[in-house]
């Protein structure tokens, strides 16, 4: 017997391990996406699989959390991913010196490090800046943006969950101060109808505080634009970041065939506007060339921006239920006295799986339900499994 109806907005990587996970917990599930599956940010992101070592200086739980869930997802969904690990290159005395701070906090976040001589790295690299000075081996890899998420929806669907594109909510339902269900526009029809729920979850990234609008509440999130750049060659196997204190444009992460830089980071008000600004792009590759020297001789394949949501500092978002340093879940029955809903913002597509834990983990205790979480130990369907459940067999489980 299902303990409740649950519905989450919202088809991105977070909506994807919301959904998978509520039905191995015993809910049924309904998820609705404006557009097309990760359409919003998670089909836009720069593709790195976080070992954390970006984040170990600033943030070690952080970290942590990032190497945990790599370990995750190469026993779930390792289909999905590049495990070709990460180089972190030093290019001047400041960044050398900065070297054992980081080395340090890796340790200290579980993350394992290996230094590589000068010569070596730019054997395993040759297109890196030869005047690097320091290079520091991890174990980032690339993530396939698509197939991530698409395993997560496969399962999720295979084990019963109802996912329903092209269909946006316009509203948040609610008699008094509890949340009923939501009304969807079916986009390909226009036609309007209601869906009735026990719970509903905004899994809308960017987009929470329109979304949260639509139940008549405010959450102070600002979407926080940042730009991409792609050249028309992989240029490097590894991702290569710059050894310094994370900051704007230094990161190239192969991907198939291209190398992307990114990213640069502002703030806008509505996600739905925003640009790919040309000082964004010249920018960004000049801070690849410091790098990798021929990014800029490379023709460029493409320039995207892609909106995180940045939370602001209210009490509402304080006050709610903090799961992490990186990601939060508010109960808005808590914050804003409407029971029955709940918004997910933050984090990183690394970290999805952890996310649908955390929020499916408060779900749980709002319902009253003892359930385990067994996402971590779930092998995932493939990702094909989606278009055709006559192809829903782990990899696993063939023999030949
Ligand atoms: C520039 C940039 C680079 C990044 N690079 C990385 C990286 O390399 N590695 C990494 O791990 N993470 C990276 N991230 C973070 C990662 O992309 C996000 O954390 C993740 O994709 C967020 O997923 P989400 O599902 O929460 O949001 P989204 O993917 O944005 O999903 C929200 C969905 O809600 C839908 N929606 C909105 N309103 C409605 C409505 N009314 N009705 C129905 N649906 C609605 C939208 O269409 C959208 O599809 C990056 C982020 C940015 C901005």
């Amino acid at each position: 017997m299902s303990h409740g109806h649950v519905v989450v907005i919202g088809g991105g990587g977070t909506g994807a391990a919301i959904v998978h996970d509520l039905v191995l917990r015993g809910f049924t599930a309904t998820l609705v996406e404006r557009g097309e599956l990760t359409s919003g940010t998670t089909g836009r992101h720069h593709g790195q699989l976080h070992s954390g070592a970006r984040y170990a200086v600033g943030d070690r739980e952080i970290a942590r959390e990032c190497m945990d869930e790599v370990r995750t997802l190469q026993r779930i969904a390792p289909e999905a991913l590049e495990m070709n690990y990460g180089l972190f290159i030093a290019l001047t005395d400041e960044d050398v010196a900065f070297a054992p701070t980081f080395v340090e906090a890796c340790e200290e976040s579980t993350i394992p490090t290996r230094e590589i001589p000068v010569e070596q790295a730019l054997r395993m690299e040759p297109n890196v800046n030869p005047a690097i000075k320091k290079a520091v081996q991890v174990p980032d890899g690339t993530i396939d943006a698509w197939r991530l998420p698409l395993h997560f929806f496969a399962t999720a669907k295979h084990n019963g969950a109802d996912i329903r594109t092209f269909t946006e909510v316009v509203e948040i339902l609610s008699a008094g101060s509890a949340v009923t269900g939501v009304r969807v526009r079916d986009l390909a029809t226009d036609r309007e109808y209601e869906i009735k729920a026990d719970m509903v979850v905004s899994a809308t990234g960017a987009w929470a505080e329109k979304v949260a609008r639509l139940g008549g509440i405010h959450i102070p999130v600002t979407p926080g634009p940042g730009t991409m750049v792609a050249v028309r060659k992989r240029l490097n196997n590894m991702v290569i970041s710059h050894l310094h204190p994370a900051g704007d444009g230094d990161i190239v992460v192969p991907q198939r065939g291209l190398s992307i830089i990114g990213s640069t980071q502002w703030k806008t008000d509505d996600p739905d506007t925003v640009e790919v600004p040309k000082a964004d792009i010249d920018y960004l590759v000049k801070r690849a060339s410091d790098l990798i020297p021929v990014f800029s001789e490379t023709p460029i394949h493409a320039a995207w921006s892609a909106s995180r949501p940045l939370a602001g500092a209210s009490s509402n978002v304080e006050d709610g239920r903090k799961m992490s340093r990186d990601f939060i879940a508010i109960d808005h029955g808590t914050s804003d006295n409407l029971k029955g809903l709940i918004s997910i913002i933050g984090g990183k597509a690394t970290v999805l799986r952890a996310m649908g834990e955390k929020t499916v983990d408060m779900i749980c205790s709002l319902f009253g339900v003892e359930e385990p979480c067994q996402t971590a130990e779930t092998p995932l369907l493939p990702h094909r499994a989606f278009y055709n459940s006559r192809l829903a067999v782990r990899p696993q489980e063939v023999s030949l």
